[in-house]
């Protein structure tokens, strides 16, 4: 595929600014908080933090994976640490996060895949900030259901897990991850009953009829709501972006899923998984 350097206009952000976000800016470096939104010098900040939404990813930041458009590290992860569920509650606290979403590196070198502090963690925070509404972007656990059960009983208020492109290039994408076993992995989700999300990234080199097809199946698995984003390339060393998709596109693709069933399609050139998270709350 061909790379196309210059990003187009509609990707440029105003920077941050307001009270809200200020605050949390000075509780996150006062206590020395780790949140994704900065390690990932996410775009949207600003707005996010403004609006108490933040994003925290546990289990370490050395991921077993080695995903083509992912900027955490791959390699042999530390121990676990048993005393972050109650770093991250008190983090959650400490900044009033409203709607806090929860992110993780695969483990795949655990037993557990990492579900029992998954768990441990959204009960520490229920404890700490029981107003605090919660979202859990989860691995597919190597298809390890119990597992995943294990994260399903704690019964987030949305439970994502991203199928992050098309069946076509999902070889080239997420070498160690299936499309199929990500479909599965969303099913068990939503036929627990829970608010279902996923994602995808567009401008790695999906057609329109990929899209639809990803749509489809994701429909069929019981997903809710979609995000959909344009992929930026984090280093030289990752997937090149083939496409900035237009923002006219990006409107059509949203009416095109509603159509078909989503309750909620999130999409547009700065969307993240955890874009607008706090608006996904409404009844299923
Ligand atoms: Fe953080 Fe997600 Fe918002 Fe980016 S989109 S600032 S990662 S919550
Ligand atoms: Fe990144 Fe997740 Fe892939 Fe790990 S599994 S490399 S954290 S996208």
């Amino acid at each position: 595929a061909n790379q196309v350097q210059r990003k187009p206009d509609w990707l440029r952000v105003k920077l941050p600014v307001g009270k809200e976000y200020a605050h949390v800016r000075s509780l996150v470096d006062t206590h020395k908080l780790h949140t994704i939104c900065e390690s990932g010098n996410c775009p949207n900040m600003g707005e996010c933090w403004g609006a108490g939404t933040a994003t925290f990813m546990i289990l370490g930041n050395i991921c077993t994976r080695s995903c083509s458009f992912c900027a955490v590290a791959t390699g042999r992860p530390l121990a676990v640490d048993t005393d972050e569920p109650n770093r991250v509650a008190n983090s959650v606290k400490l900044m009033q996060v409203k709607h806090c979403v929860i992110t993780s590196v695969d483990r795949d070198d655990l037993k557990d895949g990492g579900s029992i502090i998954w768990a441990e963690t959204i009960n520490a925070i229920r404890r700490e900030s029981p107003e605090t509404t919660l979202e859990t972007l989860l691995p597919d656990f190597r298809g390890n259901w119990d597992n995943l059960k294990r994260v399903t009983d704690v019964r987030p208020e949305v439970v994502s897990h991203n199928l992050e492109t098309v069946r076509r290039l999902t070889r080239e994408v997420r070498i160690q991850a299936k499309y199929d076993r990500s479909l599965e992995c969303l099913s068990h989700i939503s036929a627990a009953g829970l608010r279902t999300k996923s994602g995808i990234m567009l401008g790695l080199g999906e057609t329109e009829e990929d899209v639809f097809e990803a749509m489809d199946d994701l429909l069929k698995a019981g997903v809710h709501i979609l995000t959909l984003g344009q992929y930026l390339q984090p280093t030289r060393n990752h997937h090149p972006v083939v496409d900035w998709i237009h923002p006219d596109q990006f409107k059509r693709y949203k009416e095109i899923g509603e159509e078909k069933g989503f309750k909620y399609v999130e999409s547009g050139p700065l969307v993240r998984s955890s874009y607008h998270a706090e608006k996904h709350l409404f009844e299923i």
